[in-house]
């Protein structure tokens, strides 16, 4: 803890003197938020007020470093010049597969993760050895639920680790959640047909910004977001859902997108990853339906995709047998700006649409 308050200190000193006049301009104390497409995997910038970063995940390997430059970008934009805090929520390719190229634009203050892999694959366990070789070259925290991750102004905390989730109820929370009511487990064959154990492992975080909330869940599972909310809802409501597991139809739902009733939900799918018609249908049968903003037009999803004003990226790309869509043109995130009073405006980077959503009486 005491070598992240140095190096966020250090953070600070360096960040400001080099912090854009636009950035400065929009510097008074807000969150920055940076929902950046890396074609279907995971890459999300917070910002304090500060200038601390926090990064959950990094994208995909290769592409001469294209998913860790469009974080980069990102970072640009909102003045920091350092990830102060990565969280890699899981060891998947398309989380974990860019850290490399991240440290090579970027210095990595700590790199917070669940531990070890439980993929045991070649591939995967390869990419692992070379991921852990970098963890190595920084600080490096193994997280559990109930942790927190020391920035300044924020209040973050971990919601699930390796397969474990929250016992305590977060302050405010801990009610009976009427939305496990009817709750389905997946059985084996989806479990079996989206092979996914490592996904299980993710890390989920809540993280608040004064009366600003929300959550990131990573690839959790349907089924570990029944541990996590059923029989009493841990999380409580959030004024922002970052959509778990790109809006694949592995998770979701109800008792986790009901419950949070949040008034806003990004997506970060890709054209072909995610996305899923079941995620949307979930989000608009709420009692109270978020606007649903998304980085990508969602191929599977059909009519079921947003209005385009609230989509980030219309381009379908090429998907690779692995899984991997190139597209290495123009790309363009979703950018919230949260305020302590709980107000925050969602803005479009493609066209500039924008939404403000007022605080919450
Ligand atoms: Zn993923
Ligand atoms: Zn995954």
């Amino acid at each position: 803890m005491r070598l992240a308050g140095t190096l966020s200190v250090l953070v600070l000193g360096f960040g400001l003197a080099a912090v854009p006049a636009a950035a400065q301009d929009g510097a008074d104390d807000t969150l920055e938020i940076y929902v950046v497409d890396v074609e279907g995997g995971e890459a999300t910038l917070f910002v304090a007020p500060s200038g601390e970063s926090m990064l959950f995940d990094t994208g995909w390997p290769g592409f001469d470093g294209r998913d860790a430059n469009r974080i980069a970008a990102a970072a640009a934009d909102a003045g920091a010049d350092a990830i102060d805090h990565l969280i890699v929520t899981h060891f998947h390719g398309d989380h974990m597969g860019g850290a490399h190229q991240l440290a090579e634009r970027l210095p990595v203050g700590s790199f917070i993760d669940h531990g070890t892999t439980v993929d045991e694959g070649e591939r995967q366990l390869d990419a692992f050895a070379r991921y852990v070789d970098l963890r190595e070259t920084a600080r490096h925290v193994v997280a559990a639920p109930g942790d927190r991750v020391p920035i300044e102004g924020l209040d973050v905390r971990i919601l699930a680790s390796a397969g474990d989730v929250l016992d305590v109820p977060l302050p405010g929370a801990g009610g009976a959640n009427p939305f496990c009511e009817g709750f389905t487990f997946h059985g084996e064959d989806i479990t079996s047909r989206y092979g996914n154990a490592e996904d299980d492992q993710s890390i989920s975080t809540f993280v608040g910004f004064g009366r600003f909330r929300t959550v990131i869940m990573g690839d959790l599972n349907w089924n570990r977001e029944h541990d996590l909310m059923c029989p009493e809802d841990r999380i409580g409501t959030v004024d922002l859902y970052l959509v778990s597991h790109h809006g694949s139809e592995t998770s979701g739902s109800e008792a986790l997108a009901h419950a949070i009733a949040p008034r806003a939900a990004v997506m970060n799918n890709g054209p072909r990853k995610g996305g899923a018609a079941q995620t949307f249908e979930i989000l608009r049968a709420a009692p109270s339906p978020p606007d649903i903003w998304q980085n990508h037009y969602s191929i599977p999803a059909g009519d079921g995709n947003a209005p385009e004003a609230f989509i980030a990226n219309l381009d379908e790309g090429v998907e690779m047998p692995d899984g991997r869509t190139v597209h290495m043109g123009d790309a363009h995130w979703i950018h919230i700006s949260a305020r302590r009073d709980g107000s925050f405006t969602v803005t479009n980077s493609r066209n500039g649409f924008s939404r403000d959503y007022p605080a919450r009486q």
